[in-house]
């Protein structure tokens, strides 16, 4: 179940901070000597980044198996001197960069995890611009930006007067089911942080709104048996043939969009026998939480009444029962246009001669936005292809861009 909490005392900080920052301001901040010297160290320092993105990326970090690559970053935040460095319960690396005040604190992401299964060659290739393997852009781009953006605020020694905290964390992709997130935001620094960005894509990209979304493993069972001897018996494939059909059936509004699939199915034993068990895997999603939670108690009803018609039609012999185990929930919500931080975001885009179009997906701010937190997730420069396949490619000319406008918004956002 997806909820929202109103927290009276996050609004409250939310309000006095007024993390937000005009277009005029963001350029006269680009105009300031440190930041202007910022910029210059990015680009120079841009050649060795992209030698840390093939070496980062050359260390495997499959679903639930990010410990090593969590490790050497660990060490690489402790190297650029960031405080309290550690890492949490589920795995996130945190590191703090203090302000003059412990708050606005901004926390500035990007993950660690790959789709790639252990096992994957995760060997990167590079010609000149141009790096190809699996997770060079998704995210180990996005850990890259991260890093380069502390070194640039170091080697300009500018200060914030407001905290950054900058997180490598857990668990983005799949199944992961943004659990670094979800703990990040409910325990590690629970009411603690103002604004969210996560580094995640490529290019001058800005993400506002988080597509939520609820997968299923659905289980229909029964006796089974002797497709001779024992017929009249509930037959759970044929149950779970009437939930598709329904599930199949639903209306679902284009905007918000808002959609379903059927993505795996499974069970028998045989051509000749009653199957006892049959399962499916299904997914639904929405940019809207109001939606998604409709879409939700129409399947669940869905599911019900195909097991109960099943066992209508057979007279209750041998009935089938159903269960639908929660295996993936990814909470939706949305950073309106009008936000300040969106506002911010754009103003830097503009700012820096960068294209602006807001865009959905579902990423680590997901979390964040569900809650009310400002929060977008914004691309890492360069552009690339491939992204969750072998073939991933990232094509850097020009990347650099993409790290002065995450430092330019993490200034705005933290001042
Ligand atoms: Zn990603």
């Amino acid at each position: 179940m997806i909820l929202v909490f109103p927290n009276t005392r996050r609004l409250f900080l939310i309000t006095i901070f007024a993390i937000s920052a005009s277009a005029q301001t963001v350029a006269s901040l680009a105009g300031e000597a440190p930041v202007k010297e910022a910029f210059s160290i990015i680009q120079r320092n841009e050649p060795e980044m992209l030698r840390e993105q093939q070496r980062i990326c050359e260390i495997a970090a499959p679903p639930f198996e990010e410990s090593v690559r969590a490790a050497e970053l660990k060490r690489l935040f402790e190297k650029l001197g960031l405080a309290d460095v550690r890492i949490d319960k589920v795995g996130n690396v945190i590191g703090v960069r203090p302000g003059a005040q412990p708050r606005p604190n901004l926390v500035f992401a990007a993950h660690l995890d790959t789709v790639f299964p252990p096992g994957t060659d995760v060997k990167v290739s590079r010609t000149d611009d141009l790096m190809k393997g699996p997770g060079i852009g998704d995210d180990c781009r996005g850990l890259v930006v991260m890093l380069g953006v502390i070194r640039a605020l170091n080697e300009a020694k500018i200060t914030t007067k407001g905290t950054i905290t900058f997180v490598a964390d857990v668990g983005e992709e799949g199944l992961g089911d943004l659990r670094g997130m979800k703990e990040l935001f409910g325990e590690t620094l629970k009411g603690r942080i103002d604004a969210f960005i996560s580094v995640d894509g490529l290019g001058s990209s800005i993400t506002n709104v988080g597509v939520g979304s609820y997968r299923y493993k659905v289980t229909f069972k029964g006796p089974g048996g002797h497709s001779y001897g024992a017929f009249g018996n509930a037959n759970p494939i044929q149950a779970m043939g009437r939930a598709i059909a329904k599930i199949d059936q639903f209306e679902v509004p284009d905007k918000p969009k808002t959609t379903f699939n059927v993505g795996r199915v499974s069970g028998g034993t045989s051509v000749n026998a009653i199957p006892f068990e049959a399962w499916m895997e299904v997914d639904m999603r929405s940019s809207d939480i109001g939606e998604l939670g409709k879409l939700n108690e129409k399947f669940k009803a869905a599911m019900n009444e195909a097991a109960a018609e099943e066992n209508q039609r057979w007279n209750n012999r041998g009935p089938v029962t159903v269960s639908a185990e929660l295996v993936g929930l990814r909470p939706a919500g949305q950073t309106p246009e009008s936000s300040p931080i969106v506002k911010t975001a754009l103003a830097v885009n503009q700012t820096l001669g960068l294209s602006s179009h807001l865009g959905e997906g579902s990423t680590d701010s997901n979390v964040p936005m569900n809650q009310g937190i400002p929060a977008i997730t914004i691309g890492g420069g360069g552009t690339g292809s491939g992204a969750h396949s072998l073939n991933e490619s990232f094509d850097a000319h020009d990347s650099w861009k993409g790290t002065q406008r995450a430092l330019l918004l993490a200034i705005a956002l933290a001042r």
